[in-house]
This record gives structure tokens, sequence and C-alpha cells, in this order.
């Protein structure tokens, strides 16, 4: 997969790169910038003035609407250094897909794919020094779409900027986490739009994250908003269990973000003949299950953190230990086979590395 017509892109590098003053070690997520960004604007009904200029600050109305209807959405995706000096970035023509419905759900405008992909593709060739080469390091990259007409009338925009940040990261979460089933609060409910990378959503989720960290969890696991009977995700990532050997996630609906982490575990547990199965997850099966050792793994999955192991999960005052024994035999192969083909480190069998 690669580019065949090149996007027209006026670029202005910087006078001086600040790579050689950035420190590498602990890296924070997403506070480090590489040198450029990518920005497009949607004028007149097209997009336009495709630029990629020094990394800085934007002046703008206080009246865009973005600040006040939060007519928004990002993206995430990575990139990694391959052994043989190459760069892949995993799988952008997914998020571009993705971009497009959470932009149709916002009442903004389509971006095409290929534009998509090659901003992201020219961003990364020219800031491809900062990727770093550790293992478990990535450049994420952070596309995002937003509202800028500078008017206080709640309708859709006319004009839009679209946007590329890219910063270097590291692993995201150190140890298996202790998780609550959230059975008030709710992250996105039917007709809603959980579906998409829509800004606001990740607004509402921080006041519920932030009281169940103080009693003592790391994240949430959120259920469905009618009867917080059914699990849906872990945070802003998809979960999944290892029931009687078998993958078993919750089946995408609109209140659930579809992960291309997600869809490439899939793929991957298929190819290894272990049985899949995208269905409606109660938390009584989880609760029991991990009580009658059914249940041998639960992890989320996202591009942040890739797997994402759950040690504990608290519902109704009682806590459920997961994986006192087992090895967490199936999510720390999937960590690996999946980081193995994202870094170049194996063959890409189903051609999802984009490489520049
Ligand atoms: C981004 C996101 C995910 C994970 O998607 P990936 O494409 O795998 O990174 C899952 N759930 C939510 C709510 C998200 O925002």
């Amino acid at each position: 997969m690669n580019a065949t017509d090149t996007l027209d892109i006026q670029i202005t590098k910087v006078e001086h790169s600040r790579l050689s003053e950035t420190s590498f070690e602990n890296l924070v997520f997403g506070k480090i910038f590489t040198d450029h960004m990518f920005c497009a604007d949607y004028e007149d009904g097209e997009w336009k003035n495709f630029q990629i200029l020094p990394y800085g600050e934007l002046p703008l109305s206080p009246a865009i609407s973005a600040l006040h209807y939060g007519q928004a959405f990002f993206e995430g995706l990575k990139a990694y250094n391959f052994p043989n000096g190459k760069v892949g970035i995993f799988r952008p023509d997914k998020n571009a897909e993705r971009s497009n419905k959470s932009a149709e759900r916002l009442s903004m405008p389509h971006l095409p794919e290929d534009i998509f992909v090659q901003a992201i593709a020219a961003l990364v060739d020219i800031d491809r020094a900062w990727i770093p080469s550790k293992p478990n390091h990535a450049l994420y990259i952070r596309p995002f779409m937003f509202a800028t007409d500078p008017a206080l009338g709640v309708q859709p925009s006319k004009t839009y900027k679209f946007m590329v940040l890219t910063s270097p990261v590291g692993p995201f979460f150190a140890k298996p986490l202790k998780v609550k089933i959230e059975t008030d609060f709710s992250r996105a409910c039917e007709g809603g739009f959980g579906y998409a990378k829509a800004a606001g959503n990740y607004a509402g989720s921080l006041l519920p994250a932030r009281e169940a960290a103080k009693q003592g969890y790391d994240q949430l696991i959120w259920t469905d908003s009618k009867e917080h009977a059914y699990i849906e995700e872990l945070g802003a990532a998809n979960i999944m269990f290892i029931i009687e050997g078998k993958l078993v996630t919750p089946s995408t609906r609109d209140t659930i973000l579809k992960g291309i982490t997600r869809d490439s575990v899939i793929q991957l547990a298929k190819s290894w003949n272990i049985p899949v199965e995208e269905r409606r997850i109660s938390v009584s099966e989880v609760v029991e299950g991990i009580e009658s050792g059914r249940v041998t793994e639960a992890f989320g999955v996202g591009t942040a953190a890739t797997i994402i192991p759950i040690a504990e999960i608290g519902y109704n005052e009682k806590l459920y230990k997961l994986n006192e024994s087992s090895p967490r035999e199936f999510s720390n192969r999937m960590n690996k086979a999946l980081n193995d083909i994202r870094s170049g480190l194996t063959e890409d069998q189903f051609g999802w590395n984009y490489i520049i």
C-alpha cells in the first residue's frame, strides 16, 4: 500500500530543530511534540491550504464553534521505526475511514481518505528523526478536525481546520490495572455518538474516572446506559476477555468505538485458530466467570497502550481478582505479535503497515 497521486503540500521547515535538546527518557504520553504539524482548511465547500509548518500556536477567534459547542473530533495512530531504516504507519486507512464516520455524525465535512493518509505520511516523513527506536516506543500521531466559524449560532460551521500533531511516546501503563465496573455514569447511550471519536465524549468521562480514582481504581469499565448490566468498554479502549479459551468481546454498536486494535486482535486471534465471539457480555457473566475460573484474562485494547491487562475488577463493593495463578498467556502473546508486526520485526501477513 503506497500513495500514487501526491498531495500538494506547502512546506515551511523550522530553522532550528528542537530534537537535540529533547530528552527521550521517561516520555510522558502526549507532552512532547515534534518540530512540525500539518494543517488544512475547509472553506467554500472544499479542503485547501495543505501545509506543513513549525509546531506552534494558532491564531483563532474566541467565538469558534468548536470551543462553544464541541464540533470537534480526533483520531489516534502510531508510526514505528523498522530495523531496516524504513518507517511503518499502522493501518492509517482505517483511521481515515473512521474519521469520516465521526465527521458524519457531527455534521462535519468528509476528508478524502487519501488526503488523510498522505498528510500523515508527509508529516511523519519530515519528522522521522523523532521516532523513538527503543522497544515499545513509537511516534503517536494525532489527527483532529474542528469547527472554526466565529459565530454563536448553534448550527454546523461552514469552515473547519484539519490538523495533525505527532508526539514521541513510550509504554503506557506499567502494571495490570485495578478497574471498577461503572453503574451510575454512562459514557455513551443508544442514539448518541459513542462510536465517534467526538471530543465531548472524553470531557464527559473525566468526572466518573476521577470519582473512581478516589476509590482507588485506575480505570472504569463502562456498561450500557439503560441497565448497567452489559459490558461496553474500558476507559477509552475496547475490552476483551478470555472465557474458557475463547476470545470474547462486546459486539460493536453505536455506544462502542470500533477500535482498530480491536479489529487487529480479532484478525490475529482467528489466524491462530482461537475461537472469537463478538456478542453482548453481561456483568454477571464476567464477575461469576472470574469466581468460577471460566474467565482467565481481561484486558483493554487500544492504540495508545496496545494491550492493557486487568488484574482486579470492582463491582458492587466486591473485588474480583484475575490471573492469580494464570500467566496471561493470550494477552502477552498478542501484545508481542502486534508489536512485532507494527515495528517491522516480523512478516506483515495482513498488509497493515503503510511504509515510508
Ligand atoms: C480510540 C478509542 C478506542 C480504541 O481504538 P483504536 O483504534 O484501537 O485506538 C476504543 N474506545 C474508545 C472510546 C476510543 O476512544
